[in-house]
């Protein structure tokens, strides 16, 4: 079976300073994968090179076995930025258009047929936002906004999620029915690469962890990770490698 990511070997620098050096990591369709580092370790860069928002310095990314900068893939990854809440505040569309846009690329000759009208409703009450689906996305909490762009997913029929610290600044209830909804959208067959900060979350929910300082500490189970000294290492050289700066 093809592999939902498959990134091999893969080195990014800005400004020539390689904040990804020599990653290879494989993740098989149907997996929920947690990406954990300490601050500044590359998390959201592998990400962006794993969903096709940046290219490889070297090495290569492929998703569903295509180059993952092929703009082909198009909604077929579900993409959950970090920073969601200050994009949306500039954009004067409400929850349901962001879920429509999701749609576009089933429409049929630019228009949408009854069985999209019936996706983008479904996917908006699937997350819970149903009844917001008329606020402009601006106003919502970033937990509501979270949903409505997993809704875009959803109604896009995403094969792959990547969602980028979702529950930061959400609080520990909206935080576990969020994980619920990941949890249900993964048994159905989505694949999942989530970065969060919080290790013990990540492992109870997570079925395989990479933990990442510029290299690839760990890859493997959550058992194995808690027992393995990866996580002390991983952070451990973090605090190195900020003494060394000062
Ligand atoms: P994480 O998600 O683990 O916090 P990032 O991938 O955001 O890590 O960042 C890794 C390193 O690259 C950090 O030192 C960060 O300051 C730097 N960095 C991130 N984005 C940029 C950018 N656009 N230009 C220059 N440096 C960046």
């Amino acid at each position: 079976m093809t592999a939902a990511v498959e990134v091999r070997d893969v080195t990014f620098a800005y400004g020539g300073r390689p904040v990804v050096e020599d990653v290879s990591l494989t993740v098989e369709a149907g997996e929920f994968l947690g990406l954990v580092g300490p601050n500044g370790s590359g998390k959201t860069t592998l990400l962006e090179l794993v969903i096709g928002l940046r290219r490889p310095d070297s090495g290569s990314v492929a998703l569903f076995g295509d180059p993952a900068a092929d703009r082909a893939h198009g909604e077929r990854v579900g993409y959950v930025p970090q920073d969601v809440g200050e994009a949306a505040d500039e954009m004067p569309i409400t929850v349901e258009e962001v879920v429509r846009m999701g749609r576009y690329p089933h429409r049929y000759f630019g228009r949408f047929r009854d069985e999209d009208r019936t996706a983008i409703a479904d996917a908006l009450d699937r997350v819970g936002i149903a009844d917001i689906a008329d606020r402009r996305i601006g106003r919502l909490s970033g937990g509501q906004r979270q949903r409505a762009f997993i809704a875009r997913a959803l109604a896009a029929e995403a094969d792959l999620l990547a969602l980028d610290e979702p529950t930061v600044g959400v609080d520990a209830e909206s935080r576990e029915a969020f994980y619920d909804l990941l949890h249900e959208l993964n048994d159905e067959g989505m694949t999942i690469v989530l970065i969060e900060h919080d290790i013990g979350v990540v492992t109870t929910h997570a079925t395989e962890i990479a933990c990442l300082n510029r290299e690839l500490f760990f890859h493997g189970d959550p058992e194995a990770f808690v027992e393995t000294d990866a996580l002390a290492e991983a952070y451990g050289n973090a605090q190195h490698v900020l003494a060394h700066d000062h």
